[in-house]
């Protein structure tokens, strides 16, 4: 007995081909698809917290990842910009939806798909990475409960750090660990009052882009049928996310509906310069970084990010040479660099002060924008049927940029 009156015990839990630490999207992707291809995989995961997010999924990663149309608990078919001055751009998603998922259950079903693919589930928090006499690893995890406290250890092969921004799996094992940038994001998960207010329409996702909202990123209204989020994110720490979130509440008429949950975390900005220990550890999702700047989408790159990350382990797993981890990054970076880059230089230009908040909700007005913004939101590539449309574009943001256009 500890001096506390709990119970103190040590499990060995087994040999496996993979641990993978964490189970939100990232994590229970690699686990599935490892699985699949005839690994033995250990998927620990912390109990009990609902990853605060925003919900809203793109159709490639539901037809990427296979997701059923029963774990959308709305469908977003178009979206609002709102400026600082309160102008309002409508635009359509023609042709298809944006999915909300609600992460209670969302992650819960990956991670029960993973389990049906033959992953070991096991509940607890990541402590350590030790390595035997043979260099092989061994994962260290604690759980309490019911006046136990439970130490567990695992060998793996392979460990996949798939367990959320500000990584301890990172933290403990890769170069350049510290060098991420972040977002902080909170939300409030509201219910929909049974009248709800004028002008309130569950399938559009409202985007307000206000100075006093966000100093710079923006804030957000998405419908979950019988929810909402509402919440915004800043970089700066001195800025009040809960004044902020209840101004948008305000602004939407919901400042009195009831409260179901308050909740924020940090959403990385920038990949981590590595993203594998160059032995056995490879990231994967937020632990490596992979939210798209100037949106914030990051569930999408989770779960792209860690079909890469369990490729890259596999053919680790198959040669024992531990370059192939490095393979991750790079094909991310192959398919995804690009709009990260571009992404990046639009949060810095569009979103530091008003009046540059102001010209870019009013390009959004602009028919070739808007396709071309969804192509790309929707279906993760840059449409090539219309080229003229990208010099057309091209054309109408350098005259923003430099104010040559008239702001409407
Ligand atoms: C407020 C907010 C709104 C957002 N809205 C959207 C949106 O609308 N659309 C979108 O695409 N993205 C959104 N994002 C970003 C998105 O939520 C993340 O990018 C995505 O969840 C990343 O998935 P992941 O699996 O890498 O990490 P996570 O979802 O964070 O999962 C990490 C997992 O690791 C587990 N874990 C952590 N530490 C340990 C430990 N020590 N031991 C064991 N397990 C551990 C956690 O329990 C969790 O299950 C939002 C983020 C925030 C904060």
């Amino acid at each position: 007995m500890s001096p506390r009156g709990t119970i103190k015990t040590v499990t060995a839990i087994g040999t496996y081909d993979a641990i993978v630490v964490g189970g939100g999207p990232a994590g229970a992707t690699a686990a599935h698809d490892l699985a699949k291809a005839g690994h033995s995989v250990l998927l620990l995961d912390r109990a009990g917290r609902i990853k605060p997010c925003g919900g809203a999924i793109p159709p490639r990663l539901i037809a990427d990842f296979e997701i059923p149309a029963h774990m959308l608990v709305a469908r977003a078919t178009s979206a609002r910009m709102v400026s600082p001055a309160d102008k309002k751009v409508d635009i359509p998603i023609e042709g298809g939806f944006v999915g909300m998922v609600d992460r209670e259950h969302f992650d819960e079903w990956l991670r029960e798909r993973a389990a049906d693919a033959g992953v070991v589930r096991q509940t607890g928090r990541f402590e350590k990475i030790e390595r035997d006499d043979h260099g092989t690893a061994i994962v260290h995890w604690h759980s309490e409960g019911d006046g136990t406290s439970v130490h567990s250890h695992a060998r793996a092969r392979c460990i996949i750090g798939a367990d959320g921004a500000k990584s301890g799996v990172a933290r403990a094992e890769i170069d350049g660990w510290d060098k991420g940038r972040f977002v902080f994001a909170y939300h409030e998960i509201v219910r929909k009052p049974d009248s709800p207010p004028a002008g309130y329409d569950g399938s559009r996702c409202d985007v307000i882009y206000r100075g006093t909202l966000s100093p710079d990123f923006y804030g957000w209204v998405f419908p979950h049928g019988d929810t909402l989020s509402i919440g915004t994110g800043s970089a700066d720490k001195g800025f009040s996310l809960r004044h902020a979130t209840a101004a948008l509440r305000e602004g939407c008429g919901m400042a009195n509906a009831q409260t179901v949950r308050r909740e924020g975390a940090p959403i990385p900005m920038k990949p981590l310069p590595r993203w594998d220990n160059g032995r056995d550890v490879v990231l994967a999702g937020d632990a490596a970084g992979v939210v798209a700047p100037a949106s914030g989408e990051g569930i999408y790159y989770a779960m792209a990010s860690a079909r890469m990350a369990a490729q890259a382990a596999m053919k680790f797993l198959a040669t024992g040479n531990a370059k192939h981890l490095t393979f991750a990054r790079k094909q991310f970076l192959k398919e995804h660099g690009r709009v990260f880059w571009v992404l990046g230089i639009m949060q810095r230009f569009w979103y530091s002060s008003d009046k540059r908040r102001e010209r870019f909700v009013d390009i959004c007005r602009d028919k070739d924008v808007q396709q071309l913004t969804f192509d790309s939101y929707m279906h993760k590539r840059l449409t090539r049927k219309r080229p003229m449309a990208h010099v057309r574009i091209f054309f109408k943001d350098m005259a923003h940029l430099l104010g040559i256009a008239k702001v409407a």
